[in-house]
């Protein structure tokens, strides 16, 4: 049996690609394999946001072509946004290289390896960007069997000046929601149930069709398919993310009350140098919104430090809006300058000690606000979706997440699921009993439907 071996890095679009290329190998009848030794084929599934992870890449790289000397049978491809942005100097780099493709070229994979089977001393290089954004018929491998993404929209129209994503993965198209709704029916049928929508801004699903859905009405469509428990979403913006989204988070009962709103800075100064197209005092006014109607509501964020020409004062009010949002966390970036992008050319580069003494502070605080967000749910009884067991045992431990999209640690006391890990996939009710900064620990106190 010939086998592949996948590694992805970056964010939850590259692991969808990824997912489209381990079900179209699987079809044409490969085997996974966790032993990149045993491999016949090896794709690394690249990212280009940051310049430490696009290092990390190129050194797996090395260690492939090392493999290949030894094995000269197998299959090294590239894809991806790095392989998008710079083909020519990967092919330099990597001269062992086979395929490169760009991530528009991730579904049609099966075509790009067939081409390089039937002409094997040529290399495959495949970064179109292509038209018409369709994903029916091909296959998938999910990376779980009750949760699954669907890209509902590519690419990007905001051309925040730091960002290197409009470049690699095209303008904004949206896939049809017929096509969209089709899958997700298909899904429920077979289990799944959460869904998680992804796009690079989804508020801006539907603005490139004619006559179609907006992401409103997508929302509250996904919201009647029977069988499906709860619907996530990301990435909103900000300059997108308006009252009427909140009214149909609010009345969608299986949409999760988890709002992800990237702020980036919280200052107008640097948010106007990101192009990000908002002020501070929208994005408070977002939030006001949000707490007023969805009171039990997590919002998370992802803020960057350092970008170029940040002033001690303007990183004190990114400070300012962490003490008076209170996210429920945030994912933490040091600027990283990127090539092509506008913000490369700017004047005043940070130094890496003051990006680094500005993450820590922002990581510090973020940490003792999470902390404090979770011991208020100590004592409560909260609804999770099992996802997986974490520690087997006599009484397995399992885990899952809130609606909120909080994980939860929990020991089954229940005779009744011990041992065979029959929880998966079920709506579960826990007692929260200890809590973190990252996770809550409780208790089943029941199931629901058992
Ligand atoms: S919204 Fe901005 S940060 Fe997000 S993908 Fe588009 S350009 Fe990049």
């Amino acid at each position: 049996m010939f086998k592949y071996y996948i590694k992805t890095f970056g964010c939850q679009m590259n692991v969808n690609d990824s997912e489209f290329i381990a079900g179209q190998l699987e079809d044409m009848g490969y085997e996974v394999t966790a032993d990149i030794n045993q491999a016949n084929i090896v794709i690394l599934n690249t990212c280009c946001v940051r310049k430490k992870v696009e290092h990390k890449i190129y050194s797996m790289a090395g260690k492939v072509s090392q493999l290949k000397l030894e094995k000269p049978g197998l299959i090294f491809g590239i894809c991806g946004c790095l392989a998008q942005k710079e083909k020519e100097n990967i092919q330099k780099k990597i001269p062992l290289i086979d395929l490169i493709f760009g991530p528009s070229q991730a579904t049609s994979f099966k075509v790009i390896l067939k081409q390089f089977l039937l002409n094997k001393e040529r290399k495959i290089i495949n970064c179109d960007n292509r038209k018409q954004f369709s994903l029916q018929n091909i296959p998938i491998k999910h990376h779980s069997p009750i949760s699954a993404f669907i890209q509902i929209m590519k690419g990007c129209n905001n051309f925040c000046s730091y960002c290197i994503v409009p470049y690699t993965r095209g303008p904004e198209e949206s896939r049809p929601p017929e096509e969209i709704l089709y899958e997700i029916k298909k899904l429920a049928n077979s289990g799944y149930k959460e869904i998680f929508l992804l796009g690079q801004n989804v508020n801006s699903y539907g603005n490139d069709i004619i006559n179609h859905d907006d992401f409103l009405t997508l929302l509250l469509k996904i919201n009647e398919i029977e069988g499906i428990e709860r619907i996530r979403f990301t990435t909103s913006h900000p300059k997108d993310f308006n009252l009427d989204l909140i009214k149909v988070i609010k009345k969608g009962k299986k949409i999760c009350e988890h709002i992800h709103l990237p702020m980036q800075s919280g200052s107008d100064n640097i948010l106007k140098k990101m192009n990000r197209k908002y002020d501070m005092k929208q994005y408070y006014q977002i939030i006001k919104h949000i707490r007023k109607n969805i009171p039990n509501a997590s919002i998370t964020t992802d803020v960057m430090v350092g970008f170029p020409g940040e002033t001690e004062e303007d990183f004190g009010f990114t400070v300012q809006a962490f003490k008076d949002i209170q996210f429920d966390s945030a994912y933490t970036f040091i600027y990283s300058n990127r090539e092509k992008t506008l913000a490369s050319l700017f004047n005043r580069q940070i130094s890496l000690q003051i990006k680094k003494e500005r993450l820590w502070k922002l990581i510090e605080l973020q940490k003792d606000i999470s902390i404090k967000k979770n011991q208020q749910i100590i004592g409560k009884t909260v609804e999770i979706l099992v996802e997986n067991i974490s520690k087997k045992g006599v009484k397995h431990q399992y885990w899952g997440k809130t609606r909120t999209n909080k994980v939860v640690v929990f020991l089954n006391k229940c005779d009744e699921y011990e041992g065979n890990g029959s929880l998966i996939g079920k709506l579960a009710y826990i007692n929260i009993q200890r809590a973190d900064a990252f996770t809550l620990y409780g208790e089943l106190v029941d199931v629901k439907n058992r």
